[in-house]
């Protein structure tokens, strides 16, 4: 089915800022939403719709690869999982709060006439974790920026003994209204930024600001099963909001380092297994690594080059899966190297033995000879 264009869905234009972005999606969330519309299959949808269209547009790196690629810069099901492989799905929308819930809770927006109110922006934390940490999943601590309200001026961003005060240009509206042409248009007020106030004399700590940056420690919980590039959302530890509004969210992106041993493949590990040429010809039992620890697989006799043997239930337990992937364990054969002279003269007996004998090549060197032959004929 063809996708609407997600500015089309919102009725926002290309060039929409945040704020447009925020409040269209939330006059159509509150027409479109279940709780009014019981058993309106199309207002779900239109919900559900919005909702995504939301969620795209609120992110601007979602964003940008939307105005580039489309649908399927964004699409989490297309080829290489568009920008940043996902958002995990429902299982971290439960465990972090919906968006939708802080919208709708968190207060932001335009009230009244009174000051203009943004949402903070969002935060993203890089975190650089092993294979078999994500496999098993783990609890960290991560220290990421925050902001706590100044000492020096409790807050106020102005200079202890003074105040801030209305500001002159918009009368502490916060807004401003501009006529062009015809057209007349409000604005953000340009000198006071949308607060209201105006502050002659800034606190020289926080320069006005009102708050000062410092860093805190969060508690992580890294589900088992994340892939590489998922992330987790921590509602409410992004950027202060602007004059009061809520803060942004913080996104961990998850970042698997590669591993000596094994390649992931969603819920499937991919390995080599180099075996003697011995053992590949005469067949043996070899150990191999898992991520949790050995495995043994039995190497049947004449075992080619490029041979994958399977290990049910080796893999990776996804996020939503019940039953682990399985371990792929591709075949390489080594030959030996440094031989001493008796050994040299065994291998060149065999290989008189096997012109002798006329002991079957591998079909791969058969149908290579047979090549040559015809070749030279
Ligand atoms: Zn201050
Ligand atoms: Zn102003």
């Amino acid at each position: 089915m063809a996708k609407r264009d997600l500015y089309e869905i919102l009725g926002v234009a290309k060039n929409a800022t945040q704020d447009e972005i925020r409040k269209a999606y939330r006059k159509l969330a509150m027409k479109f939403h279940p709780d009014r519309n019981p058993d309106s299959k199309d207002a779900e949808e239109k919900f559900k719709e919005a909702k995504e269209a939301y969620e795209i547009l609120s992110d601007e790196q979602k964003r940008e690869a939307y105005d580039r690629y489309g649908h399927a810069g964004v699409d989490p099901n297309a080829g290489m999982g568009g920008m940043g492989g996902g958002m995990g799905g429902a299982g971290f929308a439960d465990a972090f709060g919906d968006i939708f819930g802080e919208i709708f809770g968190g207060g932001g927006g335009r009230r009244g006439g009174g000051p203009q109110v943004y949402r903070g922006a969002d935060l993203r934390y890089s975190l650089d974790i092993s294979l078999e940490q994500a496999a098993a999943g783990f609890d960290t601590e991560i220290r990421v920026p925050s902001w706590e309200n100044c000492d020096t001026c409790s807050g106020t961003g102005a200079k202890p003994g003074t105040s801030a005060q209305t500001c002159r240009t918009c009368q502490g509206s916060g807004a401003v209204r501009m006529q062009q042409g015809i057209f007349s248009m409000q604005q953000t007020c340009p000198t006071c930024h949308g607060s209201g106030k105006e502050i002659p004399d800034p606190c020289v700590v926080c320069h006005g600001e009102g708050k000062v940056k410092k860093t805190k420690t969060l508690q992580v919980k890294i589900p088992a099963g994340i892939d590489d590039g998922m992330r987790i959302r921590s509602s409410g530890n992004g950027e202060p909001g602007v004059n009061g509004g809520p803060p942004g969210d913080l996104y961990v992106e998850i970042r698997i380092k590669p591993h000596g041993i094994f390649q992931r493949d969603g819920e499937d590990l991919h390995c080599e297994l180099t075996i003697p040429f011995t053992t590949a010809a005469l067949g043996g039992t070899v150990e191999v690594p898992t991520l949790t620890g050995r495995g043994e697989i039995t190497i049947p006799e004449g075992t080619q080059v490029g041979k994958t043997f399977r290990l049910r239930g080796k893999g990776i337990k996804g996020l939503r899966s019940s039953y682990p992937g399985d371990l792929y364990c591709h075949i390489q054969i080594e030959t030996p190297v440094r031989l001493n002279e008796e050994q040299k003269k065994l291998l060149r007996q065999f290989e008189q033995a096997l012109n002798d004998g006329g002991v079957k090549h591998s079909p791969k060197s058969e149908s290579w000879t047979d090549k040559v032959k015809s070749f030279f004929s």
